[in-house]
């Protein structure tokens, strides 16, 4: 039995086709795999290594992992090495941030080469602007009446080639300005609010290229999180399709039990696979911890539904 085949039979309404997939996958049934594919650590804006973050997920119950640091690949190789020793089933990834209609939208790459020429160059460059993005944000902050809020942020910074607004946020509470990380991106730090700063990160299009060139594939990222109406919501999964984007995150921290229906719903439109991940950042301040999602709806076809670390004896225990 194609194992790709039968989990497309899936959403024909045939119920035994699941059964036919997990029989297919020697009796892994993808749909109950805990995945959590979507994750940061200190080289971007979580606050554990690498290797704490692989030790976390193994406890909380992950069988095959991701690291998706934002726009930086230097935390994979200590990931995969821990994961390795934990005996984790783990896949290189990134989230990258891209610009489409003038929106921020993130594109999680996964099972990427991370040591692919295209997307290591792709991802230097979309870093490359972040350090004197955060010069004006700390400008910003301080003519609201913030003062010294750059350097505030750097404390919390662990790849200095990757400062982001979570730095920022965790400032901000710190120094009691805001009450909690949520507070913050109410308050501050988004349009309209001070220490907004409005910024050009890659096209859509060309981020999706990269990770395809380093033989990954592409997941838009908690699609229920922008700030789009249904029609530009519609226009951004055409184009994220046309591109070869292959993957839809329908689970994940960031999205509501409503959200879950409403973009499985997209999935199976699209054609899309379905991906899980809870964005964990850190522990104590993310809504999800590492492995504590619910499981993906039946109607969607696991995006690692036909991925080789199904067969390994860490994930069919
Ligand atoms: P940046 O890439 O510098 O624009 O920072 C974006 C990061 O800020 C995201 O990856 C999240 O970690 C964090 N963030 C943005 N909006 C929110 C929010 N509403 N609540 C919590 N964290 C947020
Ligand atoms: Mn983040
Ligand atoms: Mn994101
Ligand atoms: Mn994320």
């Amino acid at each position: 039995m194609n194992a790709s085949f039968a989990a497309s039979a899936l959403v024909a309404d045939r119920p035994d086709a699941r059964a036919i997939h997990a029989a297919a996958c020697g009796g892994v049934d993808p749909w109950q795999v805990n995945a959590d594919l979507h994750c940061h650590s200190c080289m971007s804006d979580g606050v554990l290594t690498p290797a704490e973050v692989v030790r976390r997920a193994h406890a909380n119950g992950v069988q095959i992992h991701a690291l998706t640091d934002h726009d930086e690949l230097a935390g994979v190789a200590q990931a995969a090495a821990e994961a390795a020793r934990c005996g984790l089933a783990f896949v290189a990834g990134v989230e990258v941030s891209t610009t489409w209609a003038g929106e921020t939208i993130h594109v999680v790459g996964l099972r990427v080469d991370p040591s692919d020429a295209v997307l290591l160059a792709g991802l230097a460059r979309t870093r490359g602007g972040r350090d004197s993005r955060a010069r004006d944000i700390g400008e910003d902050l301080a003519r609201a009446g913030v003062p010294g809020a750059y350097e505030g942020a750097l404390k919390y910074v662990g790849n200095p080639a990757l400062i982001s607004r979570m730095h920022f946020a965790r400032h901000l509470v710190d120094i009691g300005a805001c009450a909690s990380i949520g507070d913050v991106f109410k308050r501050f730090l988004v349009e309209g609010k001070p220490g907004f700063v409005a910024h050009r990160w890659a096209g859509l299009a060309e981020a999706v290229g990269w990770i395809r060139a380093a033989g990954g594939v592409a997941v838009l990222a908690h699609p229920g999180r922008y700030r789009l109406d249904a029609g530009a919501l519609w226009q951004l999964m055409t184009e994220f399709r046309e591109a070869g984007g292959e993957g839809l995150e329908v689970i994940t921290g960031s999205h509501t039990p409503d959200q879950y229906e409403t973009f499985a719903a997209h999935a199976r439109d699209f054609g899309f696979r379905a991906s899980r991940g809870s964005d964990f950042h850190a522990p104590g301040e993310s809504r999800v911890d590492l492995g504590c999602l619910p499981p993906l709806p039946d109607s969607v076809v696991p995006l690692w539904h036909d991925w080789p670390e199904l067969a390994l004896d860490s994930v069919r225990r």
